[in-house]
């Protein structure tokens, strides 16, 4: 006997539980397969390693569906100004929220708070189940729908698969969806922080030979860091004393916020720019990093995957509305269109950052400094970057536009 579906989304992460509370309320059923346990809730005075840059695209999506109250209840912080330099150079560029009136350009969230408010609010809708932890085990396609075997045993027949599952995403994989892409020949070492002086509700980011450093700011004058790095320096500084790391730390930050006074646990994470050839086959969608990965310079990843995932719902909910087979690759062809150049175009953009950045050439290191205090003066290409950042662009979802 098995379980009858409309959507089906391997992977609960931020961007497949997004999508299933797109989805929540609607004529579909729907459920999310996620194979570690979820947490929702964690020792009071604990931070979480994991945060995210989130843009106002992303906020207003969050808003739409229900769950930014319960992130705003939880914990967020709001940040204003951006202060960007580089360390091979006197270039300097500096971001206001207030040169474009807005309050803030973003917010910085944990990513647990951002999953748990979104499962919070998932318990409030009857058409999604959530099996967690849950796997599948094979699946195979039968006239007008796809029939999945789970790990545990039991079946459940869906119109779509969605893959939600991450970067190596298995879906993608057994559905044979090719990628491009490279490694950076970098990792990223997060840290949670506190330094001396307040963060003043700015991201901090600096320019170091081997990669950027980037310091977002938390409550009180907690900040978390993110320090790309040569993976040999990562791993270094992962594995050093708390002592040696603080000092380090300070040093490459040149103290801009006073000395790191503490440090809780710290974690480094491979990076890599990769991207699905196809975001859809028949009865197969992928969203957030199943399709790309990209460089956390910018803080940009799940920001995208969020909007795939309104704009894969929207999609969807459309084609049911005209009463069309949703898992039909001719109308999920509309899904991959609307996103893949606006995602194409990102991970282009801020791969040439990162080359522009790391280049040790000193006619490079000059002309980016140049860039970079043009940049501080010209407003007009200081509010295209802005509004990049913030997630203003055309053609957006519509739960990302009100
Ligand atoms: C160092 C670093 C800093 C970053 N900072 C930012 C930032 O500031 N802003 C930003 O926008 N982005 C940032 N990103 C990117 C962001 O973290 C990712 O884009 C985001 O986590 C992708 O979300 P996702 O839900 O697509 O995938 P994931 O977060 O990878 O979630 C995938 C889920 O699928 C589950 N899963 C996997 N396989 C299976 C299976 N077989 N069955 C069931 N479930 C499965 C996993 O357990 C997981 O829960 C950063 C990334 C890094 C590495």
């Amino acid at each position: 006997m098995s379980e009858q579906y409309d959507v089906v989304i391997v992977g609960g992460g931020m961007v497949g539980l997004t999508l299933a509370c797109s989805l929540g309320g609607s004529a579909l059923r729907v459920a999310v397969l996620e194979a570690k346990p979820m947490a929702t809730d964690w020792p009071e005075d604990s931070i979480g390693l994991r945060v995210s840059a989130i843009t106002h695209a992303s906020r207003k999506v969050f808003n739409s569906i229900g769950a930014w109250q319960g992130m705003v209840a939880q914990r967020i912080t709001a940040y204003g100004e951006m202060h960007v330099w580089d360390a091979g150079g006197d270039g300097v560029i500096h971001f206001d929220s207030a040169e474009v009136g807005e309050p803030s350009l973003g917010y910085i969230v944990e990513n647990r708070v951002i999953q748990s408010a979104l499962l919070q609010r998932l318990t409030e809708f009857e058409n999604i189940d959530v099996m967690a932890p849950a796997c599948w085990q094979q699946w195979h396609d039968e006239q007008d729908h796809i029939c999945i075997g789970l790990d545990g045993g039991g079946q459940l027949r869906s119109k779509l698969l969605v893959a939600a599952d991450g970067a190596s995403s298995p879906v993608r994989e057994r559905a044979g969806i090719m990628t491009k892409g490279w490694g950076y020949d970098q990792h990223a070492v997060m840290a949670i922080i506190k330094t001396e002086q307040s963060h003043q509700h700015t991201c901090w980011q600096r320019f170091l030979a081997h990669g950027p450093l980037a310091f977002l700011p938390m409550h009180d004058h907690y900040s978390c860091v993110v320090w790309s790095t040569a993976p040999e320096q990562a791993a270094e500084l992962v594995a050093m004393s708390d002592a040696q790391f603080m000092a380090q730390l300070g040093e490459a930050f040149e103290y801009k916020l006073g000395r790191v006074i503490e440090v809780h646990e710290r974690g480094r994470f491979p990076l890599r720019l990769q991207h699905a050839l196809d975001y859809a086959k028949q009865r197969i969608a992928l969203v957030g990093d199943a399709a790309h990965a990209i460089h956390p310079l910018a803080g940009q990843g799940v920001n995208l995957g969020v909007l795939d995932a309104a704009a894969l719902a929207e999609t969807v909910l459309a084609s049911h509305a005209m009463r069309r087979d949703i898992g039909l690759l001719q109308n999920l062809r509309r899904y991959e269109r609307w996103r893949k150049g606006q995602n194409i175009a990102m991970m282009l953009s801020m791969d040439a950052f990162k080359r522009l950045f790391g280049s040790p050439l000193e006619p490079v290191k000059r002309a980016r400094n140049r860039g970079l205090n043009a940049g501080h003066r010209l407003t007009p290409v200081k509010r295209l970057l802005m509004a990049y950042a913030m997630g203003d662009r055309s053609d957006l979802p519509k739960l990302a536009s009100s």
